[in-house]
């Protein structure tokens, strides 16, 4: 066995390869070029075209954009009227986002833990949680894949709850052969660089509802009730601010970016998900470490590829793993911290170990693989060449 790069030995890779990474082409930058010849550069009609070409690849009826993924799910909160006294169910397993949007409005997230396999939320933990305060469920598809959306859309309906997807890890999946975009209420997405497809900074909801998509719009300029170019249209100046909103808007060149992203993005899902077989296979062979489970009625978009070690089974912990494998060259990572960890929600609600044991324990188990289009076959190599020796020299 190789000496371990974090003891003194060669490691695989000089330079860090990250997780994620994204995958801008000379077409994406021509665009963005020309928007910044034209008239507009924000709030003009690169806006409407991305929101008509994104609602339409996830087969949904309306897309709004916001400036990033949180944007859209604050604004989705503010949509349903979230307020004081509501709460919404979250999972545990997830990035702090999709429980902060829940208290911008004033309510309160209550945490529902996940099943241990896929680390999706667990329907059964969800019902246990709702009470006559609760107002929606926002679900997360950790890691890319779908959760199980026919028993959380049941349970929402059978008691006038709304459910909104995080979807922001499994843009281009569908779970049941039916579209991630179009499988709750609202459905949000985050164009963050790491992301399926990038704007830089951006996020999107869809709905087949134009209410909520009216209130989003709204919102996203302020609370005002017509835009600048909807103003310009009609040669007037008036405008009235109907509500408190927030200047959230996503400009023209982000979404001339988003255009060229998006027709690329089946490209792209394939190539993640031809990583994840080539890891899958590598790792079938390894005892201390395992990829998570994948369900068979989803087609997983693999934002994420996570590995969960047998802590049994090594004679380190995951951090000693994450440390040896970033000294290898390889920018592993780790998603996520279990929201109630966060000293802030300890602080504020009191939450803590014990709450959502199945997020909790795994937590202690799991490491995020590099895993984006542009990755080489070398790349890939490199990163089953680590994880082997790594976990190779640390097997108990
Ligand atoms: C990325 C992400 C967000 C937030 O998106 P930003 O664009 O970074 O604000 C929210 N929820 C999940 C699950 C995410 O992965």
């Amino acid at each position: 066995m190789a000496d371990l790069a974090i003891e003194g030995g060669r490691p695989v890779r000089k330079t860090i390869l990250p997780y994620g990474r994204q995958n801008v082409d000379e077409e994406d930058i021509r665009a963005v070029v020309a928007v910044l010849r034209s008239d507009w550069l924000t709030t003009g009609p690169k806006v409407q075209e991305f929101e008509e070409a994104f609602a339409a690849a996830v087969g949904a009826r309306h897309a709004v954009t916001v400036s990033n993924g949180t944007a859209a799910l604050h604004a989705a909160m503010y949509a349903l009227g979230i307020g004081p006294g509501d709460e919404v169910i979250v999972p545990a397993m997830t990035f702090a986002a999709t429980a902060n949007c829940v208290l911008y409005q004033g309510g309160t997230p209550v945490f529902a833990d996940v099943d241990g396999e896929a680390l999706l939320v667990d329907p059964a933990q969800v019902e246990r949680r709702i009470t006559p305060r609760t107002k929606a469920i926002i679900s997360v598809d950790y890691a890319g894949q779908s959760c199980d959306y026919d028993q959380l859309r049941m349970l929402a309906n059978r008691r006038g709850i709304k459910l909104v997807a995080d979807a922001c890890h499994a843009l281009g999946g569908a779970y049941k052969g039916r579209l991630v975009g179009s499988l709750a209420d609202m459905s949000t997405f985050s164009f963050h660089p790491v992301k399926h497809i990038t704007t830089g900074e951006g996020g999107v909801i869809t709905t087949d509802d134009p209410t909520l998509a009216q209130r989003m719009r709204i919102f996203r300029n302020h609370g005002i009730t017509s835009d600048h170019r909807q103003r310009e249209a009609v040669g007037g100046w008036f405008y009235e601010m109907a509500d408190l909103g927030y200047n959230y808007r996503l400009t023209d060149l982000q979404c001339a970016l988003g255009l060229g992203q998006l027709r690329k993005l089946a490209s792209f899902v394939a190539r993640r998900q031809v990583i994840a077989r080539r890891y899958d296979t590598a790792f079938a062979e390894l005892k201390v470490a395992h990829p998570l489970a994948v369900r068979p009625d989803a087609a997983h978009a693999y934002h994420l590829y996570v590995l969960a070690l047998d802590l049994d089974r090594l004679r380190v912990k995951r951090d000693a793993v994450f440390a040896a494998l970033r000294a290898e060259g390889i920018g592993v990572n780790v998603h996520y911290i279990p929201v109630h960890l966060h000293p802030f929600y300890q602080k504020r609600f009191g939450t803590g170990l014990g709450q959502c044991p199945v997020a909790e324990a795994a937590y202690e188990r799991i490491i995020s693989l590099p895993i984006f289009p542009a990755m080489t076959e070398g790349d890939v190599e490199d990163v089953i060449a680590a994880v082997r020796k790594v976990v190779g020299a640390y097997t108990a």
